[in-house]
């Protein structure tokens, strides 16, 4: 058992600001994923949550016990680094049994816990082996193993896919996911991937220059966006944002006239996925009308851009779909899902 209780947390460094009012509640067993861009105050969350770091201000509770002045060894969490820090003299199972080494448990239950835990991330035929003759993914999965072998309370892991390439990392996704849902250990888990975060989390944080800008299901932050900086940041494509003005619910920017929007005279940004839109080929009967900045085939889609005052818009169309580069198209936008942000601050407007 083991909920977190972050109250407040700041990190500042002189008049620097890491994290700012860091304030969440993660439950017991939860999944919750840190994502944002780099230099966000990810992973300095993270290193105080683990005693690496102190925190300027705020707490940190652990069942409702504060946890700010332990050290890490006595904070019951277990780290999993994107540089996976194995022993390079040790063998595989050696380096899954360290942590038991050093925290002295019963010299009698490791062969158990270090095959155990070997098992679940499929390295038993592994074991002799060295660091050195390992794949990067295999490495991993041995940094992820000695985690385990602790039977900690929480789980802390810092970008653990981010040194593998495309393919490994989908699969050793799938992995993680599949574990957490066995092991069921409250997880703190970072990455700058929003795939990652929307496939492994129960909720996710977004943060940006150190401030918490949405916390949420995976389906809620994309379906609703608290800011133009979370629609930017969620999907792929990213939310195509036009900015322009709305007068008597008329949203007008170049090439582009939506009606039917329900928000006051002024200027907004307008955002839509590319799945909320249709295109066809006559350049003349849509909400946008432009020429086409660049095609892209996809397999299962084609995804059509135009631009806007400087910006891409994309729209996925069939994959059958074929036309040319500056052939006219029309873009026909699915009003009921359009997203409007304030033009300053980028707040969700309605
Ligand atoms: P990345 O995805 O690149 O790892 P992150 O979101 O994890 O980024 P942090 O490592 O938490 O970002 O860093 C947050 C900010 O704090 C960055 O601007 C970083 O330069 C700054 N920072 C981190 N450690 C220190 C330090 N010891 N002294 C001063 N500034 C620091």
């Amino acid at each position: 058992m083991a909920e977190i209780q972050l109250r407040n947390l700041s990190k500042r460094w002189g008049a620097f600001v890491g994290v700012e009012n860091f304030d969440l509640t993660i439950a017991d067993k939860e999944f919750l994923v840190l994502l944002g861009p780099s230099g966000c105050g990810k992973t300095t969350t993270m290193r105080m949550i683990a005693g690496l770091e102190d925190a300027t201000e705020g707490d940190i509770l652990v069942d409702g016990n504060r946890v700010n002045e332990l050290e890490p060894k006595d904070r019951d969490v277990a780290m999993v680094f994107q540089s996976y820090a194995l022993y390079p003299n040790m063998n595989v199972y050696e380096n899954i049994r360290f942590p038991l080494k050093v925290r002295g448990i019963d010299p009698a239950t490791h062969d158990e816990k270090v095959r155990r835990a070997s098992a679940m991330v499929e390295l038993d035929d592994f074991l002799h082996r060295k660091p050195a003759e390992l794949s990067g993914g295999q490495r991993q999965r041995v940094a992820l193993a000695r985690a385990i072998v602790r039977e900690p309370n929480v789980f802390l892991m810092d970008e653990p896919l981010s040194n593998l390439d495309a393919k490994l990392r989908v699969s050793t996704r799938a992995q993680i996911k599949n574990l957490s849902h066995e092991l069921a250990v409250t997880t703190i888990y970072v990455t700058h991937d929003q795939i990652e975060a929307m496939t492994l989390a129960d909720r996710v944080v977004i943060m940006k220059q150190g401030v918490v800008q949405q916390v949420g299901t995976p389906v809620d932050i994309y379906d609703k966006p608290a800011n133009a900086f979370v629609a930017s940041f969620i999907g792929s494509p990213a939310m195509n944002l036009i900015d322009g003005e709305i007068k008597d619910g008329v949203f007008t920017a170049q090439n582009t006239t939506v009606s039917g929007l329900n928000a006051p005279d002024g200027p907004v940004t307008l955002g839509f996925r590319a799945e909320d839109a249709n295109v066809t080929e006559n350049g003349q009967s849509g909400e946008i009308n432009a020429p086409i900045y660049t095609l892209e085939l996809l397999g299962d889609s084609t995804m059509v851009s135009v631009r806007i005052g400087g910006q891409l818009v994309s729209v996925k169309a069939d994959k059958t779909f074929r036309s040319e580069i500056d052939d006219k198209v029309s873009l026909h936008i699915h009003t009921e899902h359009c997203h409007l942000f304030d033009a300053k601050t980028g707040a969700r407007l309605g």
